[in-house]
């Protein structure tokens, strides 16, 4: 079997990226080891420009219109509304269904294949699959999520940088008190609301401590006073460690893309806006004849959005800023607006 494009991991950024290249007129297939709409722990907030990009390929998936952030304190916010058009809270399972049938209805082929081993020729690029079938492809596009084998299986995977954190998230039955997310910042955790549906709120923990959700949860009382006697209404998932990194984002014939490429935190949730800007810029150096050239572009796509939430991420490890994070969003609301803004962006 040969392929123009394999894609390894069906994810959201590994199907998106699959439509870019099927659009492209590239022949494509997707390897993917799980069944039905794919869940995972994600604090779930499209960021416009993730959404604009979705649009662009005909992706509308059903979810709550966001206008805005707002961070959180007690007795202090800071709110500034995103500027490039509306973001949108989309549940995992919601977002998978709508993207693979996208993929389907642009001719990609969906294969359920744990990819196992990959071997690079002049070329092409083999993939075995668990169950001993192998595909030929001139590429591989490897999505295949923060813990990424492919890029283990490269020799591109790199020692974290910094102290690890984790996410949890976990699901309530309740109608939505606000159109923006809530980033609520406590004494070492921060947690995320975001509204995915009418009646239903997803509530993410971020943290480098380990403990239980509920645990974490109680650093929250304004939050817990929200969800007071709100079914929960999924299982509690989690993610992590989630700083990752890559040497680089392409050797030969094979590009990472989305979480698989490296990954800061999802302390400013463009994580999927970030994976499809990825993929289109993969999509775009195979069709050139130069798939050395996505390197640069990676670069290019990741600039901003790295290097603020790494700032971000090590202004406030200690006690004494965190506490000030809120009240100094609060005191100059143009700047908090301004920096919003710069990560809203990533299409
Ligand atoms: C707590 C938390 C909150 C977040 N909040 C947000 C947010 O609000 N907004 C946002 O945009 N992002 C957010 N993110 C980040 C976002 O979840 C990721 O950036 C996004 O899931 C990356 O998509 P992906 O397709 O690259 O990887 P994944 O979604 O991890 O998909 C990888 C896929 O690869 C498959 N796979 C793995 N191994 C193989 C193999 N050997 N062969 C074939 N397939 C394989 C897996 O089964 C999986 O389906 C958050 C993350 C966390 C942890």
């Amino acid at each position: 079997m040969s392929t123009d494009v394999v894609v390894v991991g069906g994810g959201p950024v590994g199907l998106g990226t699959a439509v870019y290249a099927a659009r492209a007129g590239l022949t494509t297939t997707v390897l993917e080891p799980r069944d039905g709409d794919v869940d995972k722990a994600c604090g779930e907030g499209l960021m416009p420009g993730g959404l604009a990009a979705l649009a662009g390929l005909g992706i509308e998936p059903p979810g709550y219109p966001l206008t805005g952030i707002t961070y959180l304190a007690p007795g202090v916010r800071a709110s500034a509304a995103f500027r490039s058009g509306p973001g949108r809270g989309v549940r995992r399972t919601v977002l998978h269904r709508a993207l693979r049938t996208a993929a389907l209805a642009s001719g990609v082929e969906l294969r359920s294949c744990a990819a196992s081993d990959i071997t690079a020729e002049a070329d092409r690029v083999v993939v075995s699959c668990g169950d001993g079938s192998t595909l030929s492809a001139g590429h591989l596009i490897a999505a295949d999520g923060l813990h990424s084998p492919t890029r283990r299986r490269l020799g591109l995977d790199r020692p974290a940088d910094r102290r690890p954190r984790f996410g949890q998230r976990r699901h309530f039955r309740v109608r939505p008190w606000s159109d923006r997310v809530e980033v609520h910042w406590g004494r070492s955790a921060e947690a995320y609301v975001t509204p995915v549906a009418e009646d239903l709120v997803g509530v993410a923990v971020l943290t480098g401590e380990r403990a239980s959700y509920d645990t974490h949860l109680r650093q929250f009382p304004e939050l817990v006073a929200r969800l007071d006697g709100a079914e929960p209404a999924t299982d509690v998932r989690g993610a992590g460690p989630l700083r990752q990194r890559a040497a680089a984002p392409v050797r030969g014939r094979v590009m990472l893309v989305g979480d698989a490429s490296g990954y800061v935190d999802a302390l400013t949730g463009e994580g999927i806006s970030l994976g499809l800007a990825h993929g289109r810029a993969a999509v775009d150096a195979i069709v050139s004849g130069r798939p050395e050239s996505y390197a640069s572009a990676w670069r290019a796509v990741n600039r901003v959005p790295f290097a603020a939430t790494g700032l971000l991420l090590r202004a406030t490890e200690p006690a004494w800023i965190r506490k000030r994070i809120v009240p100094a969003a609060a005191t100059l609301p143009w700047l908090f607006g301004a920096a919003l803004h710069r990560l809203e962006g990533a299409s």
